[in-house]
């Protein structure tokens, strides 16, 4: 009777009270890394439902590292953030009210609804999955099994084409995409050698998810550690960080090698991206040409639900480990960004937004 007595009053305290969403505005472009002025923090009422829409509490906020490109007054793959929007991002959270056919109170589900506590979206929006946390952790759905997981899915499967025996190095191989697209090497037979900052990640990188080797990039003997590395030359690179790993890399490439560009978060927070000497202008410029190219995960977006079946089937085997860094508390989302943007996020960075 106590139990049903305070369930009651929760739901009274739930409906009477007017919930505050909480949300971080883009409030100037950044030069370099982004300070906390880059950013304004607000409180305002959770809008009413339109016929159609959902109301998702977030739960979890990926931090990923193209966040920072959509700061720039600059078109990439998809336009910039405008000053006075939502920050952008994917949150994983809890259906609390619907007016959609498509959702029911206590569905979970992942949206792209940007740095804010409560999103209200139509109930049929592209981008709104339904998560099961019975299957794998509903955190996961943002990292391994979700954007991060897929990216390195499809960008090694589709064009890395890694065959049996052969050499796959990865670059910030202890992050979301990196853990993934080496594991992956080794469920397909392949020599996998990591690029990674610092002894500590490394070691986990080899120790704990089982690649063949780890380079620590900033241990000051990049190329020489590289070659012992991968003593029969790289048949696929997965880049994500250009500069002077990609260089090292570059050497080690053999003839009819690939390399999925995937990223080159070095140079994210450059004040002249432009101007910038980026993967393509290495790879370009080698005879023979690695078969590189950029890509978007969204390519592949009709064969998502398959790589997440896939993914999370392999995590229930134990062929896929993997680790996350969750910061407590939207109001330091600003920090978990420069956090990865400086290496010191170590697996999926993650903002824990509240409890459930
Ligand atoms: P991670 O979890 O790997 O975090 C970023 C990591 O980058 C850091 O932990 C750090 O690792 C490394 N890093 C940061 N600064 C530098 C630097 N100056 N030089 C070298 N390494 C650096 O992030 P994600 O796994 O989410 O993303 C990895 C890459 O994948 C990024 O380039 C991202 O933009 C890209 N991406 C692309 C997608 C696509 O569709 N094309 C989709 C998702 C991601 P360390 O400490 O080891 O240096």
């Amino acid at each position: 009777i106590l139990n049903i007595c305070w369930l009651i009053k929760i739901n009274v305290r739930e409906t009477i009270m007017t919930r505050i969403n909480q949300r971080w505005l883009l409030n100037k472009r950044p030069e370099g890394m982004p300070e906390d002025d880059c950013w304004k923090w607000e409180e305002v009422d959770v809008p009413e439902l339109k016929d159609g829409e959902i109301l998702i509490k977030s739960l979890y906020l990926s931090i990923d590292p193209y966040m920072r490109g959509r700061m720039n007054d600059a078109m990439s793959y998809t336009g910039p953030v405008q000053i006075g929007d939502v920050m952008v991002g994917e949150s994983a959270g809890i259906v609390i009210d619907s007016k959609s056919d498509n959702f029911k109170p206590d569905d979970y589900v992942c949206v792209h609804g940007g740095w804010q506590s409560y999103v209200a979206v139509r109930g049929d929006g592209p981008e709104l999955f339904k998560a099961d946390p019975d299957i794998v952790p509903l955190s996961t759905y943002l990292g391994t099994v979700g954007m991060p997981g897929r990216t390195a899915y499809f960008g090694l499967t589709r064009l890395g084409k890694p065959k049996e025996g052969e050499t796959v190095v990865v670059s910030a191989a202890s992050g979301a995409v990196g853990t993934v697209v080496g594991q992956i090497a080794k469920i397909l037979n392949c020599r996998a050698v990591g690029i990674a900052g610092g002894d500590v990640k490394c070691s986990y990188v080899t120790d704990e998810l089982g690649f063949d080797a780890c380079i620590d990039y900033k241990g000051g003997n990049l190329e020489q550690d590289l070659k012992q590395a991968c003593p029969d030359g790289i048949d696929v690179y997965f880049e994500n960080v250009g500069g002077e790993v990609t260089k090292a890399v570059a050497k080690l490439l053999n003839p009819g090698s690939r390399v999925p560009i995937c990223g080159f978060v070095s140079k994210y927070n450059s004040r002249d991206i432009m101007n910038e000497e980026t993967p393509f202008d290495v790879f370009g410029t080698m005879r023979p040409k690695p078969k590189h190219r950029f890509f978007v995960v969204t390519e592949w977006f009709d064969h998502w639900a398959d790589a997440t079946k896939e993914l999370s089937g392999w995590i229930k085997e134990g062929k896929i480990k993997y680790r996350e860094t969750v910061t407590d508390g939207l109001i330091n989302a600003p920090q978990a960004l420069r956090d990865v943007l400086s290496g010191k996020n170590f697996g999926k960075q993650l903002v824990k937004v509240a409890d459930e």
